[in-house]
């Protein structure tokens, strides 16, 4: 009889084996699809589950009648040979098309416009053309040298925030002691700087910086540190558009994710997270179940505080008491008959009349490129506008109130864009489709419909991050609340940073 059973609890152990994986990777935004790919090159049993019908998350799309919507985030930056996207598409591989778009952006101020040219030297002449102010070639200069310090550091430091010795064993190399007072710029807000430079009496300048900030770092100028802000302030004039939609590059890593053997589940939403004797069982909403050795959660922390029990969910309760704020977005897409070539496809427009139930003075418009016919037929062009809201403005409202602040937001921003491009504002807006917070929290299930990750803060420094190793043994977080942050390039930086630490355990 013992003998029997020892049979057969060794041939349910081998059953156990064979179906058990290496990685789990939980949703398939920019930070899983990478570090799933990454995974799967490196030979891991992995599988990747995605509670949506489609890749991307916040960097998602939707189709109406040939005309393809990015949901979220439009821009590429952090592309070049040494930044993260580049690194990325080195190591898979890929190609995507990308169109540098040069000005990267132009930032419309009442009267005024600033073009964000690429050419770091025409871009500080634009500078002083608009605002006039001696100290600005200085101001950039320590802006875009920080910046190329930054990419070197993190690139280079797979083990940073460094959560135990062996982290800080690693650290300790001469490169990152000469690098060590970059770590003072951490704890130093962005308008030290524009003191040291007598930038901070100019109101306009100060505005200017200020809804930069708040696009790239998702914070003010007396509280993003110096260092954050350097790569959010910097990274607006190196800008690409993804030809086909935002998802695109997407698409070719998830394509490279399945070449490689890796699975991938849509529907597939991940409602329970257990610690078991061989490492994590996963259960979906269809009841599905998975075994694995370790995890990658590519979903928002608050969101592990709900999947979890016991030490891990203690460990994310934690986690989200102590990083309780993340912005929420408004988003507006809309298609235009348009045969006008424009001067650059990334708009923002500094708001005149103020709108309620918002929280930012500008909003950021993005256009389809006119000759990228994946998005929409010849002559009309796909627009997206986002701005930032807070979630409470959205949550727990009576139907009849959600719609009717919707419509006065709707209102309000079709009338600044009609003000910002009177070549438009005669022109039909086909397809007007206004998301929420809450339709965020719908499509990509994120706690609150927050988005946009942790703002980078003096308060809740970098180092202070939600680090992308846990303690628990091969649980890992990538993602735009875990180090280093949000933004498609920061959130594939996490995801290599993962996969080398994983690698070298
Ligand atoms: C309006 C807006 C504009 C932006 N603009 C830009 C921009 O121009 N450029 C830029 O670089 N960044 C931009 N961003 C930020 C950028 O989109 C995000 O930081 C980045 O896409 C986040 O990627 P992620 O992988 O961390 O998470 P997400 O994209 O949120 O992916 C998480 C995935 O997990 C899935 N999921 C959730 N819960 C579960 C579950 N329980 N089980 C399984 N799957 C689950 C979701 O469906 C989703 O696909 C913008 C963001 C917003 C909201």
């Amino acid at each position: 009889m013992v003998d029997v059973m020892n049979k057969q609890s060794s041939y349910q152990k081998d059953q156990l084996e064979n179906n058990i994986y290496d990685y789990i990777i939980i949703g398939a935004g920019y930070g899983g699809l990478s570090a799933a790919a990454l995974l799967a090159r490196e030979g891991y049993k992995t599988l990747l589950l995605e509670s949506h019908i489609a890749i991307g998350g916040c960097a998602s799309f939707y189709k109406r009648k040939g005309i393809l919507f990015d949901v979220g985030a439009t821009t590429f930056s952090g592309v070049l040979p040494h930044q993260p996207l580049g690194r990325l598409f080195k190591e898979l591989d890929i190609q995507p098309n990308l169109k540098k778009v040069d000005p990267g952006m132009i930032i419309k101020l009442g009267e005024k416009e600033i073009f964000r040219y690429a050419d770091k030297i025409t871009w500080i002449a634009e500078n002083e053309r608009v605002f006039h102010l001696p100290g600005l070639t200085e101001f950039w200069k320590e802006l875009y040298s920080l910046e190329q310090k930054s990419w070197d550091l993190t690139s280079s430091n797979y083990m940073l925030p460094p959560q135990n010795l062996s982290d800080l064993l690693k650290l300790a190399k001469l490169s990152n002691i000469k690098a060590l007072p970059l770590a003072t710029k951490l704890f130093q807000p962005i308008s030290k700087m524009l003191a040291k430079y007598n930038l901070h009496q100019s109101t306009e300048f100060s505005r200017f910086l200020r809804e930069q900030l708040l696009i790239t770092s998702q914070n003010d100028i007396e509280d993003t540190p110096i260092l954050p802000a350097a790569l959010g302030l910097t990274y607006p004039s190196e800008t690409y558009y993804p030809y086909g939609g935002m998802h695109m590059p997407g698409e070719l890593i998830k394509n490279k994710y399945l070449e490689y053997d890796g699975i991938l589940k849509f529907k597939a939403k991940v409602e329970q997270i257990e610690k078991t004797d061989f490492g994590y069982k996963l259960t979906t909403a269809k009841g599905e179940q998975f075994n694995t050795r370790g995890v990658v959660s590519n979903i928002p922390v608050w969101n592990l505080t709900n999947i979890t029990s016991g030490n891990l969910q203690k460990y994310f309760n934690e986690i989200s008491n102590k990083f309780t704020f993340s912005w929420g977005a408004i988003t507006l897409n809309f298609a235009v008959k348009s045969d006008v070539s424009l001067p650059s496809l990334y708009y923002q427009i500094h708001i005149e009349d103020k709108i309620p139930f918002v929280n930012s003075d500008a909003f950021f418009v993005s256009f389809s490129a006119e000759d990228d016919r994946e998005r929409s037929p010849e002559g009309v062009r796909a627009v997206t506008i986002s701005l930032h809201t807070k979630v409470e403005n959205w949550l727990d409202l009576e139907k009849t109130e959600y719609e009717r602040r919707k419509n006065i937001v709707t209102n309000g921003i079709i009338k600044e864009f009609d003000r910002a491009f009177p070549q438009y504002s005669g022109e039909e807006k086909s397809f007007l489709m206004t998301g929420t917070p809450k339709t965020f929290e719908f499509f990509t299930g994120r706690h609150n419909g927050f988005v946009g990750g942790i703002p980078h803060s003096v308060k809740q420094n970098l180092l202070s991050m939600p680090s992308n190793k846990t303690p628990f043994n091969h649980f890992y977080l990538t993602g735009d609340t875990a180090f280093p942050g949000q933004g498609t390039p920061a959130v594939v930086l996490g995801a290599l940073n993962t996969i080398k630490r994983i690698i070298s355990n």
